[in-house]
C-alpha cells in the first residue's frame, strides 16, 4: 500500500502528504507556554483490510484533539486550562504554498527556510519559471518550464535531497528489492521523468518493505522540507550524462529517511519546524546558531557584541518582494524621511518592513553590523526589529507590525477622545519616557534617536507606545563619535535649538523632542501650527508664557481637562524643565521617569524654553526678548522629514 493523506474540498484537494510508511512516530510537541510540554505517540497500522494511525499522549498531558476547521486547516489543539481555551499547537497546511499543487508543475514549497522568511515556490533543478512576471508577482500556478530541450533516454539524473516527493507517482512493488533496480526501470524507460526509492525493512510497515516509485508525467505538489522528514527524488534532467547519474555515497542516508518522515509523522515533523519558527521548541537552537554563522559579520561584532543565543534573521529580498507585491501601493502603509514602509507577511507573522532609500551610504557589511547591533536593543517601548534584508542596492529594515498607527494620528484627531483617555495617554507618556531612557541610559550602546516625534511613536494593539526609527540616527552614519554634525536630520520644531542651529546633539537633545511632545500630547495643539498657539512663535514660548502668568489650567486640551489634574499639571511642568533653553539645565530621562513616577518629587522652576527661528535673510539665531519678538520671525524648515 502507498497511502497518501490528503484533504480534500469536496472534490478538489487542498493539501496533501507524502506518502506514509510504517514508522511508529513519537513526536514532543511543546506548545504554548501556558500548556506543559507533552509527547504525542503516533503508531501506523496497515493491513490488508485498513491503515490507520492512532495516537496516544503522554501522562499529565493536557486534552488533546484533532480539529478539521472549515477552511480547511488539520490542527492539533490542545487545552489551556490557564487560560480555557483550546490552543493550535500545530495546523496542516503551515504555509501558503504547501497547499496542493501551489507552486505548479515542477514547482516545489521550500519550507526549509528559517523564519521571518516566507516559505515560497521554487523551481526544481534544471527548470526556470514558465511567466517570470506571474512568478515574480507571487502567482506560481503555471508553474516552472525546462531551461534544457530533453534528450530522451540519454539524460541523466539529478538527485534532489529533502524533498517531499511529488504526487501521482506509480507504485513500483515486487522485483526493484534494491536501489539500483528501481534507477534502472526509470533510466530504461524513456518517459519516466523521476523515481524515488525506499527500503522500509526497519518498520512496522505491513506490506512491501521497499518502495519503488516512478514518475512519467508532470511533477505536481512536491516541496521541499529538509532533511528530517525528506526523501531523494531523482530527476531525470536535461543536460545530465546518463552514465554520470548514479547514486552518491551519502543516498543510504537519504533513502532511508524518506521512510523516517514520511505520512503523518511527516505532518508532525513539519509541526516540529513550525514550533521552532514560533520560538517555542527550547531544543531548535541548531538552525539558529547555522544561520547566525553564515552572517557575514566584522570579527569585532562576532567576538565581543553577537551573543550566541541570539538569532538574527537575514531575510532574502525575494521574499520580500513576494510579501508585498514588489512593493505594491497596496501594501504601502507609510512613508517618511528614511523610505517607504510596506506591511507584509513573513513567517506568519504581520510586519512591517521599510525600504531605506539608497543614501544611506553604508556598505552592506556595516549595514549589517548596525543592524545586529540595534536589534539586540530590546526594550517594551521600543519597536522590535525582527529582521533586515540588504542585496545589492536594496537595504530594508522588518519590524514588527503595530496595528494602531501613530500617537500623531491618534492625538490631534476626533477619535482622540473616542480611543484614549487620560490614564491612557499618561501610560503612553511614561511607556516614551522609559523607552528613551533605555537609549540613554540602559543600553550598552548610547542611542541618540535625534528624530523623535509624536509620528515616530507607533501603537500596538493595547495602546502601550513603542518608539520607532531609533536606530536610524546610526544606520545613516552619524554616530556618537561625531556628535556634531553637518547633516541635521530631525522635524523642525521637535529639533534641539542647539542641534537645529549648531548641529550639536547629545542625549540633551532628544530630552528636548520629548519635552516638545509632551506638550503637544497634553495641550493638543501641533507643535507647528502657530496660528493655533495664540499667536505665539512656538509650542514651548506659548506655554512657558502660560506658566509664567500662572495659567497653566488653561493649557490642556478640552478632552483631558477635567481628569486628574495633578498628572496633568506634572506634565507640563516636566515638559517645560525638557525644553529649557540650555541643554545642562534639562533633565536626565532617569529624572524624567522618576518624576513621572513620583508625583510628590520637589520640582525646580523651569528657565526660558529654547525657540528658534531664522531672520528670513541672515539665518542667525536670534536670541532676544520674547513678549518683544513674537511678530519678527519667519519659520524655515531646515531639513524637514
Ligand atoms: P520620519 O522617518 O521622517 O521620521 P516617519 O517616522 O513618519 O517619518 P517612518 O518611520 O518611515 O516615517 O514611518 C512611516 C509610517 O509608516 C508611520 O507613520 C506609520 O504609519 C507606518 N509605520 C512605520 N513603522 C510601522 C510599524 N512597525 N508598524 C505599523 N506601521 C508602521
Amino acid at each position: 500500500m502507498s497511502l497518501q493523506v490528503f484533504l480534500w474540498d469536496g472534490e478538489h484537494s487542498v493539501s496533501r502528504a507524502a506518502p506514509w510508511t510504517g514508522y511508529l512516530g513519537k513526536q514532543q510537541l511543546i506548545g504554548d507556554t501556558n500548556i506543559s510540554d507533552h509527547i504525542i505517540y503516533l503508531a501506523y497500522v496497515d493491513n490488508d483490510d485498513e491503515g490507520y494511525v492512532t495516537y496516544s499522549l503522554s501522562d499529565g498531558a493536557p486534552r488533546t484533539r484533532f480539529v478539521l476547521t472549515y477552511y480547511g486547516e488539520f490542527q492539533i489543539q490542545s487545552w489551556s486550562s490557564r487560560s480555557s481555551v483550546w490552543v493550535v499547537v500545530w495546523k496542516f497546511p503551515t504555509v501558503e504554498c504547501n497547499r496542493y499543487s501551489y507552486c505548479g508543475p515542477y514547482g516545489y514549497c521550500d519550507e526549509t527556510v528559517t523564519i521571518p522568511t516566507m516559505p515560497t515556490c521554487k523551481c526544481v533543478d534544471g527548470f526556470e519559471p514558465s511567466s517570470t512576471e506571474e512568478w515574480t508577482s507571487g502567482r506560481f500556478s503555471a508553474g516552472c518550464r525546462r531551461k534544457e530541450t530533453p534528450q530522451g533516454c540519454s539524460d541523466g539524473f539529478v538527485a534532489l535531497p529533502d524533498m517531499k516527493l511529488p504526487d501521482r507517482f506509480l507504485f513500483l512493488g515486487g522485483g526493484r528489492s534494491k536501489y539500483e533496480e528501481c534507477a534502472a526501470e526509470c533510466n530504461r524507460n524513456c518517459s519516466c521523468v523521476a523515481y524515488a526509492f525506499a527500503n522500509l525493512s526497519s518498520s512496522r510497515f505491513g506490506g512491501h518493505v521497499t518502495r519503488c516509485f516512478v514518475w512519467s508525467g508532470e511533477l505536481i505538489d512536491t516541496g521541499k522540507v529538509g532533511e528530517l522528514s525528506g526523501a531523494t527524488l531523482y530527476l531525470r534532467r536535461a543536460g545530465m550524462d546518463a552514465t554520470k547519474g548514479k547514486r552518491t555515497k551519502g543516498n543510504t542516508v537519504r533513502i532511508v529517511l524518506p521512510v523516517v518522515g514520511s505520512g503523518v509523522l511527516i505532518l508532525i515533523c513539519i509541526s516540529l519546524a513550525w514550533l521552532k519558527f514560533k520560538g517555542k521548541n527550547k531544543k531548535g537552537t541548531k538552525r539558529k546558531k547555522i544561520r547566525l554563522e553564515d552572517i557575514s559579520i566584522s570579527d569585532e561584532f562576532e567576538k565581543e557584541n553577537l551573543p550566541h543565543h541570539q538569532e538574527f534573521p537575514f531575510v532574502r529580498l525575494e521574499e520580500i518582494v513576494l510579501t508585498t507585491h514588489n512593493f505594491s501601493e497596496t501594501c504601502l502603509i507609510g512613508r517618511g524621511g528614511f523610505g517607504k514602509v510596506y506591511k507584509g507577511m513573513l513567517g506568519g507573522q504581520e510586519v512591517a518592513i521599510k525600504r531605506l532609500s539608497r543614501d544611506s551610504q553604508q556598505g552592506t557589511k556595516e549595514f549589517r553590523n548596525e543592524v545586529v547591533l540595534i536589534a539586540k536593543l530590546q526594550h517594551r517601548n521600543l519597536v522590535r526589529l525582527l529582521g533586515c534584508c540588504s542585496e545589492g542596492d536594496e537595504k530594508l529594515m522588518i519590524y514588527e507590525y503595530l496595528p494602531n498607527k501613530s500617537l500623531d494620528a491618534t492625538i490631534f484627531g476626533e477619535s482622540r477622545k473616542l480611543l484614549l483617555d487620560w490614564a491612557t495617554q499618561f501610560r503612553i507618556i511614561k511607556g516614551i519616557a522609559k523607552g528613551l531612557r533605555y537609549l540613554h541610559e540602559d543600553s550598552r550602546l548610547t542611542i541618540i534617536h535625534r528624530g523623535l516625534k509624536a509620528a515616530n511613536v507607533l501603537l500596538d494593539a493595547d495602546f502601550k507606545p513603542k518608539i520607532a526609527d531609533f536606530g536610524m540616527a546610526r544606520i545613516f552614519g552619524d554616530n556618537l563619535e561625531n556628535a556634531n554634525t553637518q547633516h541635521v536630520v530631525g522635524t523642525y520644531g521637535y529639533m534641539a535649538p542647539e542641534y537645529a542651529m549648531e548641529g550639536v546633539f547629545s542625549t540633551k537633545s532628544d530630552v528636548y523632542s520629548f519635552g516638545m511632545l509632551l506638550l503637544e500630547v497634553v495641550t493638543g495643539i501641533r507643535r507647528n501650527s502657530i496660528s493655533e498657539t495664540m499667536g505665539f512663535p512656538s509650542l514651548t514660548v506659548y506655554s512657558w508664557n502660560m506658566w509664567k502668568e500662572d495659567r497653566t489650567n488653561e493649557l490642556p486640551d478640552s478632552s483631558i481637562l477635567d481628569t486628574s489634574p495633578d498628572e496633568i499639571l506634572l506634565c507640563i511642568h516636566v515638559a517645560l524643565l525638557c525644553v529649557q533653553e540650555n541643554p545642562d539645565d534639562r533633565p536626565l530621562m532617569s529624572s524624567v521617569v522618576f518624576v513621572l513616577e513620583n508625583e510628590n518629587t520637589p520640582l525646580t522652576s523651569p528657565n526660558l524654553p529654547a525657540y528658534f527661528a531664522r531672520r528670513s535673510a541672515a539665518m542667525n539665531q536670534i536670541r532676544t526678548d520674547i513678549q518683544a519678538s513674537v511678530n519678527s520671525f519667519t519659520l524655515t524648515e531646515i531639513e524637514g522629514r
